[in-house]
């Protein structure tokens, strides 16, 4: 079927492998929170009354939650209350950002400062953030001094609900963990609910619970075609069941400046958007909170580290795409991921 690997992306596979779920009835949903789209598919078992109408509105109001507490975009969220917070005073939070930016801390220390929250004015600085858009890199003189603000030493956990900044202007960026935290949040609102197939989609990461008819779920992973939309071409399918899937790129969210490309994966360490060559990598883990940080880790990581972190973490797997000179791809796989890859589709 190469032609259907041409045509259909991750949407669309869902859509397509959804034609084996129809027997059952499905309860789809959709919107747009995080600044991005997502999309619910539930199959309803015969005793679960609960319509789309119904549910949209529990969900709806989850993920408004999660944004006022999570978004930069909005000024008096969560986050960006405490970005203006000073510094050394003890700031409160809800249970929710504790356990994500916990999460975060976890997955600096994991990963040598590869992922760190901390790293939101470089984000700024380099046009990918509130601040808007810029086409050309700036000063380095400049970078060197935002990057002296960077650093998740500096964020410290106070009592049991509060964190504390131990210098001025430290800001932080959730973006790389909070649509996962969300697409789990979710599916965690759904499993209260009783239900026990379906699929959590938030901006690409993914949630995949129980079966899709007689079968895993099956996602789509993209080429990592600078500029592509969604599920344009298809790299990859996985067969997922009770899992998450995350994958981070350079090749949606970049500018282009004097023939070199510089994305929204950014070094903490150098300050500098990641140029190793690394054009996606794809996390399947037990929870999306994970998997949303980790293949923004190994973005920065790169090939060899990143693989031998993946390798060396339980219940995960990696898929790593290289771009080569010539523009084609080249698939590093981490040691189990076979077990999830679909070889025909
Ligand atoms: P997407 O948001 O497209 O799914 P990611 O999950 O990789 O992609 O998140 C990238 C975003 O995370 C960037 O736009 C930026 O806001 C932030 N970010 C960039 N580099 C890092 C990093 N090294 N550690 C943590 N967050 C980062
Ligand atoms: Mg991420």
């Amino acid at each position: 079927m190469k032609s259907v690997k041409n045509v259909f992306g991750l949407y669309f596979f869902i859509l397509l492998f959804l034609v084996a779920c129809r027997q059952q009835e499905v309860i789809e949903l959709s919107g747009h929170t995080m600044g991005t789209t997502y999309h619910i598919k539930i199959i309803r078992s015969m005793d679960q009354n609960l319509t789309a109408d119904r549910l949209q509105p529990s969900v709806d109001s989850l993920l408004e939650e999660i944004n006022q507490q999570m978004s930069t975009y909005r000024p008096q969220s969560e986050i960006s209350q405490f970005n203006r917070w000073p510094d050394n005073q003890p700031f409160k939070v809800s249970s929710e950002f504790m356990e994500v930016v916990k999460k975060a801390l976890d997955i600096y220390r994991m990963t040598d400062g590869a992922f760190d929250i901390t790293v939101a004015p470089l984000v700024d600085l380099w046009g990918f953030g509130k601040r808007g858009l810029r086409f050309q890199p700036p000063d380095s003189l400049k970078i060197r001094k935002v990057l002296s603000r960077v650093g998740s030493q500096y964020l410290k956990i106070c009592g049991d609900s509060a964190l504390c900044k131990s210098i001025p202007d430290l800001q932080i960026d959730l973006s790389a963990i909070a649509k996962g935290y969300g697409v789990d949040a979710v599916a965690g609102l759904l499993k209260a609910k009783g239900f026990r197939n379906f699929l959590v989609e938030i901006g690409g990461e993914v949630y995949a619970r129980g079966l899709c008819g007689s079968r895993p779920w099956r996602i789509g992973v993209d080429q990592p075609i600078y500029g592509a939309p969604f599920g344009q071409q298809v790299e990859a399918v996985l067969e997922l069941k009770d899992c998450a899937v995350a994958t981070s790129g350079d090749y949606r969210n970049y500018f282009e400046y004097k023939g070199k490309i510089y994305s929204h994966e950014i070094d903490p360490r150098s300050g500098w958007p990641v140029a190793n060559g690394l054009a996606s990598v794809t996390v399947i883990a037990p929870d999306c909170m994970t998997g949303d940080a980790l293949a923004t880790a190994i973005m920065v990581m790169g090939v060899y580290q990143g693989l031998r972190l993946i390798n060396e973490l339980k219940d995960m797997e990696g898929l790593i795409i290289l771009r080569n000179e010539k523009g084609s791809f080249k698939k590093i796989e981490s040691d189990s991921l076979r077990k999830y890859l679909k070889v025909e589709y």
